[in-house]
């Protein structure tokens, strides 16, 4: 069970959610990606469109649905969804005075996680008590970091965040690694950067890098992972090298 998380939009998490998702199925391991976004972009990025969902992961959060009523399948080998839907916005402030508030994903996870060799978390861009519940729920947590010069900005944050809730929610939650994100050769800060970050994450930093490359930021508009569009380029090549380390790593 990975969380796939950083408070700052923007830097890659959807893109990583559902391309290591749809890669680790098509190596054969059952796989389920849950969309805790409002945004749902890794729910539209497979292809299913948010305003035609009836159930998402707020009415499992919210109204206590059975997982099994919700998860969908994507058409895609061995992937299945808990779709997101933009009720979602509002778990953050209902999920407040509820019981147990920070458990409600486990305790739906748990109901099905013997069903998965891996469960997908694609976080929302916040601190908030959707995220808290992913690492609640998660046994791993990725971050994938975008190779810019404020690459560092916000991580103490984060880190902080993730020490809470292993002290106080999850003893067994981890930090497998850094993932770097756009990496673009022309900017001469990027292989700085890429330094910084290792230094920071003491070498927990993945080896697969993952490159800007165009055909990964059209892929999302044609409700399609890379391994779909276009599995020859350089960005597809990252990914699957990329979701090979993950699973050795697991
Ligand atoms: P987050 O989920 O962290 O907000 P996204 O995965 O949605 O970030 O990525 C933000 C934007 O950047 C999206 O438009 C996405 O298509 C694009 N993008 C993500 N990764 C890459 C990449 N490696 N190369 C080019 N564009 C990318
Ligand atoms: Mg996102």
């Amino acid at each position: 069970i990975i969380a796939i998380t950083n408070q700052k939009g923007g830097v890659g998490k959807s893109t990583t959610a559902v391309n290591i998702s749809a890669y680790m199925g098509s190596y054969g391991y059952r796989t389920l990606l849950i969309d805790l976004d409002p945004q749902s972009n890794s729910t539209s990025g497979l292809g299913i469109s948010p305003i035609n969902i009836k159930e998402s992961i707020y009415d499992i959060l919210i109204h206590e649905l059975e997982p099994d009523e919700v998860i969908l399948n994507t058409g895609y080998t061995n992937l299945e969804i808990i779709p997101s839907s933009i009720q979602l916005a509002g778990a953050e402030v209902e999920l407040v005075p509820s019981l147990k508030r920070e458990f409600k994903l486990k305790e739906a996870v748990s109901k099905i996680e013997n069903n998965y060799d891996f469960i997908i978390i694609d976080c929302p861009p916040a601190l908030g008590l959707l995220t808290i519940n992913a690492l609640t729920a998660a046994r791993e947590v990725i971050i994938p970091i975008q190779c810019e010069y404020y690459a560092l900005e916000g991580l103490g944050q984060l880190l902080n965040t993730i020490n809470l809730v292993k002290k106080n929610l999850n003893n067994d939650l981890k930090i497998t690694g850094a993932i770097m994100t756009m990496y673009d050769p022309r900017i001469k800060l990027s292989g700085q950067v890429i330094e910084e970050v290792k230094n920071y994450f003491s070498e927990k930093v993945y080896k697969t890098i993952i490159p800007r490359n165009v055909r990964l930021s059209e892929a999302p508009s044609y409700g399609k992972p890379i391994i779909d569009y276009d599995p020859e380029c350089k960005g597809a090549e990252a990914y699957k090298n990329f979701t090979k380390e993950v699973i050795e790593n697991g």
